[in-house]
Order: C-alpha cells, then structure tokens, then sequence
C-alpha cells in the first residue's frame, strides 16, 4: 500500500508553531512529555486487560525504553502500552480533541508574547518533540490488532502514514534531532532529565547502555513513598503529570488511611483556575487505582461534581482489582472514600482559611464560585461549606467570612443582607443600599450565578436568615446605628408629611394601576427618589433578569413594589401636588417616569421606550 500524505488540521499547525517557539529556553522537556504518554498508554492497556481476555495475553510487563542511535542523531522512546491503529493516529496526532487545547486556542491574542507566556498553562504534549526534532517516526501497533503503522512529520503543515511491520504491540517514536539540539543523544542528559522529570512515573524507565538496560527511575509510586522522602519538586512533577496541569500545586494532601478502611490519596488543588473547570459534564478529575495498578479516571462517586478542581490520585486496598466500571457504581468502599476524602479537603481548606488568609483568598478567587455549588447539592456538608465561604462587602474592599459579618451585625439586626447582581461596581451604586449605607448596616455582595440558587435553599446561617435589601420585608427602623443616630436626630431632614406622602401614593397606584404591585414610602433610601422591590415570596429581582438572560423566557415578570422616598426634594414637592385636581396631569407623567426611572436603575428596559422619551422630552422643554 503507498503512503498516504494528510494535512494536519489548521489548529495544529497553529498549536506547532506556538509550541516550538515558546520551549526554545526549555527544550528538554519533549523527553517528559513522550515519558508521559508511554506511561499513559501502558496504564491504559492494564486496565483494559483487565476485563478484555483477548487483550490479557498481550499484556506483559509494562515498561518504557529510552534509546540512541548516535550516527543518526536519534532518539527513541518505546513502550509496550496500549499502541494506535490508523483512525487513532490521525485522530491523536493529526487534530486537537483535547479541551484543553481547544480552549488554549480560543485564548490565543495573536500577540506572540502573550502567547507564548499562555502555552505554560497547557501541556505540550506530543508536539513537544518538534522543538529539538527535524523528523518525528511513530511506528505503532495497537493492542488486539495485527496492523502496524508508521506515521512521519517533520512538523511543517502534513504528516505521512504509511502501513509497515510490529512485532509486538506498543508504540515507538523516534527523533531525529536537529542539530543544534544534539545535547540530547548524551546518556548523562537523558538521565538527568528522566530523574528531574519522570521519576515519579510508577513504571521502569529503561535506558539501553553497552553493557544492556538500565533502569533510571525509581520506579516505585510516588504515593506509596514516606512523606519525608518525596521532594516539593516530585509532588510538582506528578501533579503535573496526574493533573495535565502546568502550575505550581496550592495545596498538597498526602495521606494514608489504615484500618477498616485502607487507602492512601495524593491529591492536589492547582493554584491556577483549569480552563474547563467550567465544561457542562461538570467531570472530577480523581484517578483511582487499586493496589498500585490504574483502574480508571471515570468513577463518578469518588468525588462530587463541586470538589472537581481537585487533581490526583486515590489508591485502594479493598477494592478488587479486577473491579468494574458497574461495581463501582454505589459500591460501600467507594462511598466510605469519598465521604473521608470530602472531610479531609474541608479541614485542610479550614485550616488555610484560617491561619493563612491571604493564601486562601487566592484558593476562592479560582474556586469559590465552584466550591459554593456543594452549598446547593450537598446538604450533609452544608455547614462545613458555610464556614469557607468568603464575600465582598460594603464594609471592606477584602473578603468576609459568615462568622465574622455576624459579628459585625448592629443591634436590633436579624439577617444576613446581601445583594445580588453580575458585578460589585454596579451593584454599590444601587438605590436599594442607601439605607444601608447611611446606617452602616454591612452588606454582602452576591455576584456568583450559582449564588441564586443555594441562597433560597440555605435560608439561614447560625439562625440568621439571609435576606436580599431588594425585599420589601425589611424595617431598617429597628436597628441602631449607634454613632450615626446622635448626629441625625441634631440635624433633622426636611420630610414630606405622612398624609400628602399618602395621598401621592393613592395618586400613583391610580396611574400605574397593574403595572406595580404596590407603592410605599421608603426608608431604605436617601439619595435616590424611588426604587423598585420584591415582594414578599416573589423571585428576586437579579434571578428574574439572570433566567431571562440565559433564555429561560418564560419567567414569569413578578409586578414590582416602586419604593418612593418620602426625603426626596421631588417626592416632597410631588406631595404637595397629590389629590388636586389643577396639577392632576403633572403627577400623573412623573408617576410614570419615576417607574421607568427606576426599571432603569435595576437594569431592566423600560417598557414603552417611545412615551418615555416624549414625556422626558416634555419635561424638559419645561425646564428651560
Ligand atoms: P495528551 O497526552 O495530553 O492527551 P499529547 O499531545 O501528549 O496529549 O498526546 C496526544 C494523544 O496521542 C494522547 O492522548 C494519546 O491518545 C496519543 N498518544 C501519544 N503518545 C502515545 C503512545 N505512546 N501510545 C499511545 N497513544 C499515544
Ligand atoms: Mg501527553
């Protein structure tokens, strides 16, 4: 059969370029990279003989074969695993599947710089061998199969595949390197660069020297070592590896359980935020294994959906080993680990919450909006998550804990205020904080999406019921600002009296009739003449606007209190408009502009735009 030449897709060839450009500094680490993927693709033959007896006879030891042709300037990486028939190759090593890649791409600037600062946030994977090679060979065979392909690149826009011959199954890539990067045919090289990078891979890491094999690796699993002999840079280089993240881990939790339960975890929480944290599957990324062999990463039970940016592995002694993917499903052991691992996550993010502040405020800003989804779906571990929950506030440009905020709360106050919308700026100018703000009361902001959604299920924090400002229940007369009081009752503000204050109200309601569901003189505003509310029980004013936003356009509009107060230059001579008869056209259009006023302030389009402006219009053209 000829050889059949492909283009790669456009994307790759993008990717290439970047890749190549971006690791001239840092070159050796193509050798990780191929590392990496041998151990993935003997990984995955394990597990897959495991319930595939046509697959079982093929599976021997693994390992992973690290070799030199000096004359040819090449380099060969070669291991027994999985392998790749045709449709495999192109699909692996001709296109971009991985997310991760795809959402690399979209983040791309087009300013080589930037970009190239953004690759360290992505593997780079198999493309990686272009930085030190002029041609990259793939001869592979895949496990079960008889076929052997050989796939050549010299990574400048095609690659060719061509049928050819394997004696057993497994893959092996040869480089033929360039020769400004013929450092790396030196053994001393090779061995310095698998020992800083690769150690910690669970399988033997061969190399062919005179005298026979080598192996270089320690070859043990990292998590089955003594805390005291891994190094900060092994944890490094297997989160990296486990994780397909490129960053420094935040937090690092080593432990082994013994006793009724046995199993050990090494586990990560990156401290960069993963560019599909955010993907719909909503997918943890925890490997399991048992008794050091790689069973799976897809056991949904052994974390939750909203502990998804944890990276890592969890390694079992009770499970067995040719377990599958059925048994895993409700299965008691798996259950018992995830319910420790949850426990132990929440003490170590309690403990950093509390004695490293500054720390932690990094860990909420990538994961906070995530962790906060438990609030919703997790009611065993509810209060746990109340205590690491953080929020922006009136008070403080910093975040605050629920504890702290109830122990700033004034006297004769009850609830725990927030307020919510999509972002802080917006949300301070709000009429509905103006109250709030002349008595100093705290207010949280809530500018998360998910936040609507475990605020009506929580209800309540150490018996303190959160409450939105923009509800009509609140009675701001009742709590004491102690300094503030003094000084208002010294300089009292002139106030509309109650009875023409009434009177505009029945004026109003009479003008806006269905359109509003009440009008009430305020006392949660000083600057601003009117506001809209909720009413008791009706879905919150930011819910509404955030459901209709996301399509949901059958969310019934809740009519709105319009809140007018009663200390507004305005409101106070409109009052004295109110029930005569002469003026009774002048409070009817400014009835009307107010509401609309006020639609606009929370956001919403006001709802005949054309009246709006003639009646502003005509207002106007009195003015001068
Ligand atoms: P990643 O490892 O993050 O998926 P890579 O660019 O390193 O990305 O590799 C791309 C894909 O090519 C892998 O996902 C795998 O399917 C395939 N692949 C690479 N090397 C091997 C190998 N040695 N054996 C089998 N498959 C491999
Ligand atoms: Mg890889």
């Amino acid at each position: 059969m000829a050889e059949e030449k492909m283009e790669f897709q456009a994307e790759v060839s993008k990717v290439l370029g970047i890749v190549i450009n971006s690791l001239y500094s840092n070159k050796e680490i193509f050798l990780r990279e191929l590392i990496s993927n041998a151990s993935d693709a003997c990984d995955k033959l394990r597990y897959l003989s495991l319930t595939d007896k046509k697959l079982a006879g093929e599976s021997t030891e693994p390992s992973i074969k690290v070799s030199t042709v000096k004359k040819d300037l090449s380099i060969t990486v070669e291991d027994n695993g999985i392998g790749m028939n045709k449709k495999d190759l192109i699909a692996n090593l001709g296109t971009i599947a991985r997310s991760g890649t795809t959402a690399f791409l979209e983040n791309l600037s087009g300013d080589e710089k930037k970009d190239t600062a953004l690759i360290g946030q992505f593997g780079v994977g198999f493309y990686a061998s272009f930085s030190v090679a002029e041609k990259v060979e793939v001869l592979t065979r895949k496990a079960g199969g008889r076929d052997a392909w050989l796939w050549t690149s010299d990574g400048k826009g095609s690659f060719t595949i061509d049928k050819s011959e394997k004696e057993k199954s497994g893959t092996s890539i040869t480089l033929f390197l360039k020769k400004e990067d013929k450092e790396f045919i030196e053994e001393a090289r090779i061995r310095n660069i698998v020992r800083t990078y690769s150690d910690h891979i669970s399988i033997p890491i061969m190399i062919a020297t005179k005298d026979g094999e080598e192996q270089i690796n320690t070859g043990s699993a990292l998590w089955t070592r003594q805390k005291k002999d891994v190094t900060p840079e092994q944890y490094k280089e297997f989160y990296n590896h486990v994780g397909h993240m490129y960053d420094e881990p935040w937090l690092i939790m080593h432990n082994r359980a013994e006793g009724k339960l046995e199993y050990t975890n090494l586990i990560f929480v990156p401290s960069t935020k993963p560019f599909d944290l955010m993907n719909p599957d909503r997918k943890h990324q925890l490997q399991l294994y048992v008794k050091r062999v790689f069973i799976t990463r897809d056991c949904e039970e052994l974390m939750p959906a909203y502990l998804r940016f944890i990276r890592g592995i969890v390694d079992s002694e009770d499970l067995p080993l040719n377990v599958s993917r059925e048994m895993l499903q409700r299965n008691p052991v798996v259950n018992k680990i995830r319910g420790a691992l949850i426990k132990r996550v929440f003490n170590e993010l309690q403990k950093k919450a509390d004695k490293s502040p500054s720390e932690y405020a990094q860990f909420w800003e990538n994961f906070g909006p995530v962790l906060k989804e438990g609030l919703y779906e997790d009611h065993e571990n509810r209060e746990k998550i109340l205590n690491l929950v953080k929020f922006k506030s009136t008070n403080s440009e910093d975040t605050t804990s629920l504890k702290d905020y109830i122990e700033r709360m004034k006297k004769g106050q009850d609830n725990i205020f927030y307020i919510s919308g999509d972002d802080i700026e917006t949300l301070r100018n709000s009429p509905q904080l103006e109250g709030f703000k002349s008595k100093n009361i705290e207010v949280l902001f809530m500018t998360d999406p998910v936040d609507e959604f475990w605020l009506p299920m929580v209800g309540t924090y150490e018996e303190k019921s959160f409450t939105s400002v923009t509800s009509s229940s609140i009675d701001l007369s009742k709590i004491k600002d102690s300094k503030k009081d003094k000084k208002d009752s010294n300089e009292e503000k002139e106030k509309a009296n109650d009875s023409s204050i009434a009177k505009l109200i029945i004026d109003f309601k009479e003008t806006l009739g269905e359109t509003v569901k009440d009008v009430k003189s305020s006392d949660r505003l000083v600057e601003s003449a009117v506001c809209l509310v909720a009413g008791e029980g009706d879905m919150d004013l930011h819910l509404e606007r955030m459901l209709k936003s996301q399509g949901h356009v059958d969310t019934p509009s809740a009519a709105r209190i319009l809140e007018i107060n009663p200390s507004h230059p305005l409101i106070i001579k409109l009052s004295k408009m109110a029930g005569k008869p002469a003026q009774k056209d002048t409070v009817k259009s400014m009835a009307l502009i107010l509401l609309d006023e006020a639609c606009i302030i929370e956001g919403q389009t006001v709802s005949d735009p054309s009246s709006f402006s003639e009646r502003l219009n005509m207002l106007l053209e009195k003015s001068f």
